[in-house]
């Protein structure tokens, strides 16, 4: 089908939530994506973090394969060995605790946001201004967005909105605290890195309250800051972490990992979901898994964000240049705009960034991007300006 025509059923089919660019895409490789008429783009979004390991990545399309051949579902109701080795696999990368699998990046903070209730029966949730945990009612609720939440009122009570200081932080905790969620370096609020002076508080706060610190991981963890998960780089270790994502390999697929002493809180019965765990998903997961651990991919993620970073630093339209690894955001001059520049990228130059706010850009690539990439998209970026 014709762009014109997906557009037209768009409109006619499709309930309005997303506002799509022009384009429509057919194929994925590595880092390129190509569109319907062969034209090929550096994809310096990669799906918002998903494609880590790049477009259909070999190995995790040959698992794919042989999993759905094999086996698609069964449900939680029986065993599968992709369910319980991905378990066993994300517990020793991480926390040392137990694994709750899921299907998506919200799911995974629903799930925490229970851990954390059943912890402290009845206790608030404290999160950070800026933050982003997802869209349905408990991650939404967890989400202190005036636009994204004030249409759905009323949302899940408990949750407490916190400035990103390390005095409101010490103070908004108190023994009716559950648990204090937040992401080490803020994705959708426009890669904001939180300071370890406020990381330390929360944890701090956290172990006198005997509240839990849970990190969301969703957009940072898989090696997208140059370790397999962001906590590792900031000093502090969280009592739970959320992974989705990355996680799959490209299938959607979520997961929260708890440290030991939370690894029972949630008992029989307590949570649940038709799909979760399924083996295709998993299959996928444990291949990127593996591949996202790799020390070497992880130290070229570590260098390629340095040159990134600084070569963005170097353009005459960027202010000032912020984040870690592969996650990479960029503030504009005043007068520029930042999905006009993301848009124009795109069309113009087949160069795939995304706009976190009216002058915030946003650069995620594959991890497996390479220099020569990195220092191309900078040169189609400086185009575009
Ligand atoms: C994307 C994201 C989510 C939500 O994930 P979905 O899979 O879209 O539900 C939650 N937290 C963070 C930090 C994210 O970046």
């Amino acid at each position: 089908m014709s762009l014109a025509e997906l557009v037209a059923l768009e409109q006619r089919h499709a309930v309005p939530t997303y506002v799509r660019s022009p384009v429509q895409f057919v194929r994925g490789e590595g880092v390129y994506l190509y569109d319907d008429a062969g034209n090929q783009y550096l994809d310096f979004l990669a799906g918002i973090s998903v494609l880590n390991v790049g477009h259909c990545h070999q190995i995790v399309v040959a698992a794919v394969q042989a999993q759905v051949a094999a086996l698609t579902h069964v449900s939680n109701l029986y065993y599968t060995e992709p369910a319980m080795r991905l378990s066993r696999a994300l517990a020793e990368s991480s926390l040392g605790g137990k694994v709750f699998l899921c299907n998506s990046g919200a799911e995974a903070n629903e799930a925490a946001i229970k851990l954390a209730r059943r912890h402290r029966p009845g206790g608030g949730i404290v999160v950070l201004r800026d933050a982003f945990h997802g869209r349905t009612y408990g991650a939404l609720s967890a989400t202190p967005q005036e636009a994204k939440q004030a249409p759905f009122a009323p949302l899940v009570p408990g949750f407490v909105a916190c400035e990103k200081d390390p005095d409101a932080l010490t103070a908004a905790v108190g023994p009716g605290t559950a648990a204090v969620l937040l992401e080490p370096i803020q994705g959708e609020g426009g890669v904001l890195p939180l300071a370890p002076e406020l990381l330390g508080a929360a944890r701090e706060a956290c172990d006198r309250e005997g509240a839990v610190l849970i990190f969301d991981e969703v957009q940072t963890g898989m090696g997208r800051t140059g370790t397999l998960w962001a906590y590792e780089q900031t000093g502090v270790v969280p009592d739970a972490l959320t992974s989705a994502k990355a996680l799959g390999g490209g299938l959607p697929i979520g997961a929260l990992i708890t440290g030991e002493r939370l690894a029972d809180t949630l008992r029989p019965g307590d949570h649940g979901s038709t799909f979760a765990g399924g083996p295709v998903a998993c299959a996928a997961a444990l291949v990127a898994l593996e591949l996202c651990s790799d020390p070497a991919l992880l130290a070229h993620v570590r260098s390629a964000g340095e040159r990134l970073m600084a070569a963005l630093g170097e353009l005459p339209f960027i202010i000032s240049v912020r984040g870690r690894g592969l996650l990479v955001g960029a503030e504009l001059a005043p007068g520029l705009s930042a999905p006009g520049l993301a848009a124009r990228a795109l069309l113009q130059e087949r160069l795939v960034i995304n706009a976190t706010g009216p002058s915030s850009l946003r650069l995620e690539p594959p991890l497996i991007v390479t220099e020569a990439q990195v220092d191309e998209a900078v040169r189609r970026l400086a185009r575009v300006a």
